[in-house]
């Protein structure tokens, strides 16, 4: 099968043909396909593939399910480019937050991306609240993350709406992005850069090297009639009858968000298997005008909690919105802002501990996201259970970066994210002459996963 570069946008993968001849592992007899396959093209998804596109003689093919990028979790989240205060020394969210986060306000400056540095506010109502603060002011400035408190004069002088009764602390680093323009541009460099995009191309089955066949292949299945593509405009999304497709190629890389497990299951043997939680995170719009904030408003963390609390975040038009809230809920498409009412009031109850003149007639139900999780853990350091961001070449499968968990801070510290894959393909132990490979060897030959993603949860 021959595949092309650069043509195949809103192509399933089968409908794909040759067009341009790469050149690299000139030691390598028989060539794969591409050099890289990211699989999953969110916020993520595309700043790898983009990233390892920008690699002299990378060939990469960035395959995604639907017939669009980013209409997953990258289109269901806050929009915060997060500062980095919650997420504890040493761990990867820190580290790739902190970098993302610079990263993603230089790209977007630099390619009129809509970006604004807002900053923050973390308010506290009591004692106890206040010494969460504490505790976010001494971690955030030992990593040299800018945070002040807030005297109450000053307070109630820049933003009167908001009750702040024990204190409040700012982050002026932390800003908002338009995700869907900064995802739209990432996958046109992409695409300019020579990288082919497969789009409504799920993929159902992955082969790892083994002694017969020297590199990954991975089928995808046509797109079928039966599965739900809510956000696919038709036209993008050719109805293709018959078998699965499949490419080969040196590396891949599992970047497939909420659906991350099920492609981990499909590579890796029954022991390294992993179990997706989800997390649904519901947001309130509110039609109101007052009060308006000009600040992002978000509660004390609370140890131990799946979010950062319901907080009030604004777009780039300005729009307030509450949100999001943590319910555990046992399937990645119960997409469905949660009607609830208890959830309803307990939103409330929160958003009007520090915006009390709110009025609760005019916050409804919004959208809903939800959090890919590696268990019911914790998102921020403090408390048991802390989950951090799982990028890691996988032991025993040459050539296999596997991305699990990628949960809040991921939008913020996408580019990094992709920066940390590059480096660990190309600068990671013994690099080998081929693409980012590394010299270990893989377990020869096996195939895993036969019916789709979500049998091999
Ligand atoms: C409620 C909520 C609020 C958040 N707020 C913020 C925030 O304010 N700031 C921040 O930095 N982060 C935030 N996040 C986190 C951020 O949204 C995610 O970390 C980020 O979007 C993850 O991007 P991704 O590319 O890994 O995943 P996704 O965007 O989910 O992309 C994965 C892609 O893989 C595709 N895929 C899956 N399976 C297959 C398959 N078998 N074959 C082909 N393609 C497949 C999917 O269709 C999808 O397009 C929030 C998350 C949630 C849920």
């Amino acid at each position: 099968m021959l595949f092309s570069r650069a043509t195949t946008k809103g192509c399933h993968l089968a409908n794909a043909s040759l067009v341009t001849t790469r050149s690299f592992s000139s030691t390598r007899i028989q060539k794969a396909d591409f050099t890289h396959a990211v699989i999953g093209a969110g916020a993520v998804g595309l700043a790898i593939a983009k990233r390892l596109q920008q690699v002299e003689g990378a060939s990469v093919v960035l395959i995604e399910k639907h017939g669009i990028v980013g209409s997953e979790t990258s289109s269901r989240n806050s929009e915060v480019i997060h500062a980095g205060l919650y997420y504890g020394h040493d761990s990867l969210k820190t580290k790739l937050c902190l970098q993302g986060k610079q990263m993603m306000y230089d790209y977007c400056s630099r390619n009129q991306i809509s970006h604004m540095n807002c900053g923050k506010w973390v308010v506290a109502q009591d004692d106890s609240q206040m010494g969460e603060l504490q505790k976010v002011h001494e971690f955030a400035s030992s990593i040299g993350v800018p945070v002040r408190f807030i005297s109450s004069e000053e307070a109630k002088r820049r933003e009167p709406d908001v009750r702040a009764q024990a204190g409040a602390l700012e982050s002026p680093s932390t800003g908002i992005v338009d995700s869907h323009g900064f995802m739209q541009f990432m996958h046109g460099e992409f695409e300019e850069l020579g990288g082919t995009t497969a789009l409504a191309s799920p993929v159902t089955r992955i082969q790892a090297p083994g002694p017969n066949n020297k590199d990954w292949r991975i089928w995808t299945a046509p797109p079928s009639a039966s599965e739900p593509q809510p956000f696919s405009p038709s036209a993008a999304v050719p109805e293709v009858e018959g078998e699965d497709t499949s490419i080969t190629a040196e590396t891949i890389v599992n970047s497939a968000g909420l659906y991350a497990c099920g492609i981990n299951n499909m590579i890796l043997p029954k022991e390294r298997h992993r179990t997706p939680f989800y997390a649904k995170g519901t947001y309130f719009s509110y039609s109101k005008s007052m009060p308006k904030p000009k600040t992002l408003i978000y509660p004390a963390p609370v140890p131990g909690h799946g979010g950062l609390g319901t907080h009030l975040t604004l777009d780039m038009s300005g729009r307030v919105r509450f949100g999001p809230d943590v319910e555990w809920v046992d399937s990645p498409n119960d997409l469905a802002p949660s009607p609830n009412n208890k959830r309803f009031a307990a939103a409330l109850e929160d958003i009007k501990s520090y915006l009390p003149g709110i009025d609760t007639e005019a916050v409804a139900l919004d959208y809903a996201g939800i959090r890919p999780k590696l268990g019911k853990l914790g998102a921020v350091a403090s408390g048991k259970g802390f989950q951090d961001f799982y990028i890691k070449m996988e032991k025993g499968y040459n050539g296999f970066v596997n991305l699990l968990g990628i949960e809040s801070p991921g939008l913020t510290s996408s580019l990094a994210i992709a920066e940390e894959v590059y480096e660990i393909l190309y600068k990671g132990g013994k690099a080998s002459k081929s693409m980012g490979r590394q010299e270990e060897i893989s377990e020869p030959g096996k195939e895993f996963g036969t019916g789709g993603v979500q049998e091999s949860f």
